[in-house]
């Protein structure tokens, strides 16, 4: 998972008057990375009261979209793909079919660039992680051969999944974060405060601007290629960065990411970092790491596709920025 590239400053309108709302900030453990909720309200109690409940929220998709735990919702239906009988539709969850719902519309988009029928190759890339030995050809290809195109089946009618390759597994790695992120803002949304701010570590989704500020920034940070970390002003909206700052590993004399290459079923060479700013989490997350693989010939596509900017830094410092909606522009006032 991407560790921390974000953090959080304020920009300040200069001359608002002040709000009787203070700034309050918990924080967990949770999928495996640090969460955090910034919310604005009248006292610390009731801060507190609804950050538990955004945590809350985020702990049930972690029990829903988990595939460490044998027990979740998303491991006991990989448990069930392929086979005649196995493979029949299995009745889900509304937030899992909705996260598959997602993935897949950008697996379509990205030409299975991004994939979450990837776990099997995600698993067999983290062995080789831990053991530095690259994997057989054949283990290579019997892990491919479990995702892509046609792994995973969506019935809508009866909100059920089939996954008819025996094998497949399912890795919500890529987008499962902003999903979560924006899932915790809507709880606090429903709660009565609206002014918050929800990440878990590279993945952020934000809600209103804190008072006398047109939104909340966020430094993309683009150290990894020498570049000039940039400052996004947002609200109302959903940021995500990946790529391989923190996470990769050198086999001899090659340093390959975290994130999977579909074509080669081994992690990716090509060492990219694709910030997002996008209207929904799961879309700023799933996105960004289909831009990892991807890279910026199609990049303009999925932005445009899915109303997304993206700003997409290569090694030697090069940084380009796709916004074709105007979403990285200065807020008004
Ligand atoms: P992110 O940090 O959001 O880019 O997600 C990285 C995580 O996504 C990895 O740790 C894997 O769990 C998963 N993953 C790796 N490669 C892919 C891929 N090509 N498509 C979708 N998910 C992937
Ligand atoms: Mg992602």
């Amino acid at each position: 998972m991407l560790a921390l590239t974000l953090v959080f400053t304020l920009a300040l309108t200069p001359g608002c008057s002040p709000v009787p709302l203070a700034r309050y900030e918990f924080q967990r453990v949770q999928m495996g990375v640090q969460s955090r909720v910034t919310v604005y309200s009248k006292s610390e109690q009731i801060a507190r009261d609804a950050a538990a409940a955004a945590f809350d929220r985020i702990a049930q998709l972690e029990d829903h979209f988990s595939d460490y735990r044998p027990r979740s919702e998303l491991s006991k239906l990989s448990d069930r793909a392929g086979g005649a009988q196995k493979a029949m539709p299995v009745e889900v969850s509304p937030e899992l079919f909705d996260i598959l719902r997602t993935s897949l519309t950008i697996s379509r988009a990205s030409g299975f660039a991004f994939d979450v029928a990837i776990g099997r190759s995600v698993r067999l890339w983290r062995d080789s992680r831990k053991s530095a030995v690259l994997p057989s050809q054949a283990q290579i290809e019997a892990a491919k051969a479990t995702g892509g195109e046609g792994a995973i089946e969506l019935v809508a009618a009866t909100r059920s999944v089939r996954l008819p390759k025996a094998g497949t597994r399912i890795d919500l790695g890529g987008i499962a974060k902003g999903y979560a992120a924006q899932a915790g803002v809507e709880r606090l949304r429903e709660l009565g405060h609206p002014i918050c701010l929800v990440s878990l570590a590279g993945d952020i989704a934000a809600g209103e601007a804190p008072p006398g500020a047109r939104g909340w920034t966020i430094l993309a940070d683009s150290e990894q290629n020498g570049g000039t970390p940039r400052r996004l002003t947002i609200s109302n909206a959903a940021a995500s960065t990946s790529g391989d700052t923190f996470q990769f590993v050198e086999i001899a004399g090659v340093r390959y990411s975290h994130i999977i290459d579909p074509r080669t079923g081994l992690g990716m060479t090509t060492h990219r970092s694709v910030t997002t700013v996008a209207l929904e989490g799961a879309i700023a997350d799933g996105v960004a790491t289909a831009m990892t693989v991807f890279g910026r010939d199609a990049a303009a596509d999925l932005c445009a596709r899915f109303h997304v900017a993206a700003i997409i830094s290569e090694p030697g410092g090069n940084a380009e920025t796709i916004d074709p909606f105007g979403l990285l522009a200065p807020l008004p006032e």
